[in-house]
């Protein structure tokens, strides 16, 4: 008999309030391992309050399991050594840092520098565009290299579960396209994908 599929993410009952407002009520939703999930909502819906809440950087009611141990109020830091990673919306690089440095603090609880060294190299084999860009600030980088630092930054934290929030937001239609197909190859690479997107 085979074993039944294994659920990286299971959220159960999620609720999540800013002060009087509700903006989460009762939200249930797994990521099977190996899985890339897109979440659909419109405007204001909570998606981003959704991959906070997941992140560890806001206080939630309900049930957040990742790989079966229970990490609600978790704190974020904790969260990404044990290997769930957030791009965030609007991206949050270090535009003072150059992209090379960007990447080093995705990996900034890694000891491991061969590790470190081969995943840099990896990300500039998906973002080519970075390699030649590495010593650039990324505060000069465009709206959607600065996408693919924030993802590339995210990787380097060698993530299970990758959490992105509205990756497209702002980009050309072109650039869209090459972050999703991007998205889909670290999927097949084995990385566990929960995508929200408008
Ligand atoms: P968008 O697609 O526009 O990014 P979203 O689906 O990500 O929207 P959220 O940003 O999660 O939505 O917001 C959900 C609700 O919570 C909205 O009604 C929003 O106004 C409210 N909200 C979000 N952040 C705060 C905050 N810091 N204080 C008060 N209310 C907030």
């Amino acid at each position: 008999m085979q074993n039944p599929p294994k659920s990286l993410l299971d959220i159960r009952d999620l609720e999540v309030s800013y002060g009087a407002i509700k903006a989460l009520r009762k939200v249930s939703l797994k990521v099977m391992s190996g899985e890339l999930v897109c979440l659909i909502g419109a405007n204001g819906a909570g998606k981003s309050t959704l991959l906070k809440s997941i992140a560890g950087l806001l206080p939630s009611k309900g049930t957040i399991q990742f790989s079966g141990q229970c990490i609600r109020s978790q704190p974020a830091h904790s969260l990404v050594a044990q290997g769930l990673a957030l791009v965030p919306e609007g991206r949050g690089i270090f535009g003072e840092m150059s992209v090379l440095e960007n990447l080093q603090m995705g990996a900034y609880h890694r000891h491991d520098k061969t590790g470190i060294k081969q995943d840099t190299e990896h990300a500039y084999s998906l973002f080519p565009r970075l390699a030649e860009r590495q010593q650039q600030l990324a505060g000069t980088l465009s709206g959607g290299e600065q996408q693919m630092v924030a993802i590339a930054r995210a990787l380097m934290s060698k993530p299970r579960l990758l959490l992105l929030d509205e990756p497209s937001m702002g980009l050309a239609p072109l650039l869209v396209k090459k972050i999703l197909e991007v998205i889909a190859t670290i999927n097949r690479e084995g990385v566990s994908v929960l995508l929200v997107e408008q």
